[in-house]
């Protein structure tokens, strides 16, 4: 394992006086109609590392993206509403600065007292992030003395803010959340405890089948549910109605079902619709889907197979829901899974748990935190590390 150097591993006065950059992922759900934030939990997760900071007598800056501007001003994508938040998180003022390209900008952040705090707006309004111009990393640097990435799930992303800019520094390290990250994903990388379950589900299979394939090599049992599965039934000639699948991996599901097939646990039955919005056309059906229908749910039979699978100790990794369990009616599987994923860690599995939709289907479940034991905020980060992928926002750190 690679080891990347942490905040905590200079002296406090290292920090005195200096302005610190920290790339944070306050990609937070806004509810634009109420104008206000949905769920704060990746502001929450920052505070450790802007609180080391603040007590160590620095000048943070914080910058982030938000949603997909494309490059231009979106008032229902701004962070101002995050400054806000943050603010009250931290009971501290947070200033906010709508345009740090703006010429008095570097000037007032000069001015501010140290263990002060400054947001910066959404980084994304600018092309200039995503296409990690120099000029404009250049101008997002010069705020700063030192870098701090505590952005895990961009990391996999070499943009402005996560890898153009911080070539500039001397000093690039990462902050708490990302040496957590770092330090549990290496449990899954290198020698893993058995047995080792994998639980693949989500809509895509393309985006995760690198990591797949790493991790089909080493798990023992490697669970693939939600959308994810029609594609392998379908490759095994089984019918799946209506229910979604990818065309261009049918060849690369056949291939590796043939070669993994005592490894690769798929659903044996399934919760099918007419169409996602019609719940009263709800069935059952064993293995083979209608026509005309669509599976949005594993069936019961299934809950009990993974169940079964589920259990402790050793280690678990999972990504994707395994149904579209932002209806309740099509929920059950994911829950149950959920449930299991924490009591297995009760019995002394070491559980990782990413992607954005998974953790949300954590919380619909109520597991708390505390019964996983790490919450990844990487997606499709996560996934490129664990399929072997240096981060560029990772490999740039000292
Ligand atoms: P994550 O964000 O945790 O990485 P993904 O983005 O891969 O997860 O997938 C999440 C989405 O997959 C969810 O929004 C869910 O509704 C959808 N999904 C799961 N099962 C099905 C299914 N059978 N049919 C259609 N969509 C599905
Ligand atoms: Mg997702």
């Amino acid at each position: 394992m690679k080891t990347k150097k942490v905040i905590t591993d200079n002296p406090k006065d290292f920090y005195h006086g200096k302005k610190v950059f920290v790339r944070v992922d306050f990609n937070v759900p806004i509810d634009n109609e109420k104008n206000t934030i949905r769920e704060d939990y990746r502001i929450r997760r920052a505070i450790p590392t802007i609180d080391f900071l603040i007590n160590a007598g620095a000048k943070v800056i914080l910058g982030s993206h938000l949603g997909r501007p494309k490059g231009k001003k979106n008032k229902n994508l701004s962070l101002e509403l995050v400054a806000v938040r943050l603010s009250q998180l931290i009971d501290k003022k947070v200033y906010f600065c709508d345009d740090f390209t703006d010429k008095g900008w570097p000037e007032k952040i000069n001015n501010l007292d140290n263990g002060s705090v400054v947001l910066l707006e959404n980084l994304r309004f600018y092309n200039e992030e995503t296409e990690n111009d120099d000029h404009f990393s250049v101008t997002l640097a010069s705020l700063a003395d030192i870098y701090v990435n505590d952005a895990f799930g961009t990391s996999h992303r070499a943009h402005a803010s996560t890898y153009g800019m911080a070539l500039k520094f001397k000093s690039k390290l990462a902050g708490f959340l990302v040496d957590k990250e770092l330090k549990f994903i290496s449990k899954m990388i290198g020698e893993v405890e058995h047995p080792f379950v994998v639980i693949i589900g989500g809509s895509k299979i393309k985006d995760k089948i690198t990591a797949m394939a790493k991790l089909l090599d080493k798990a023992d049992k490697i669970i693939i549910a939600g959308g994810a599965a029609y594609t392998f039934l379908k490759a095994r000639g089984i019918n799946i109605g209506n229910s979604i699948f990818e065309q261009d991996m049918l060849d690369w599901a056949k291939d590796v079902y043939s070669k993994y097939s005592d490894k690769i646990v798929l659903p044996v039955d399934h919760l099918v619709s007419e169409s996602i919005e019609k719940t009263n056309s709800c069935l059952i059906v064993d293995q083979e889907i209608p026509d005309d229908y669509q599976a949005f749910d594993i069936g019961p039979k299934t809950i009990e197979l993974f169940n079964s699978i589920i259990k402790g100790p050793g280690c678990i990794f999972w990504n994707g829901p395994m149904g579209v369990f932002e209806l309740d009616k099509y929920s059950s599987g994911t829950i149950h899974v959920a449930r299991a994923v924490a009591l297995a860690t009760w019995r002394g599995a070491v559980s990782v748990v990413g992607g954005g939709e998974t953790i949300a289907a954590l919380r619909k479940a109520e597991v708390l935190e505390s019964e996983i034991s790490h919450m990844s905020t990487g997606g499709g980060a996560l996934l490129e590390y664990l399929g072997g992928s240096d981060l560029p926002g990772i490999e740039i750190l000292d």
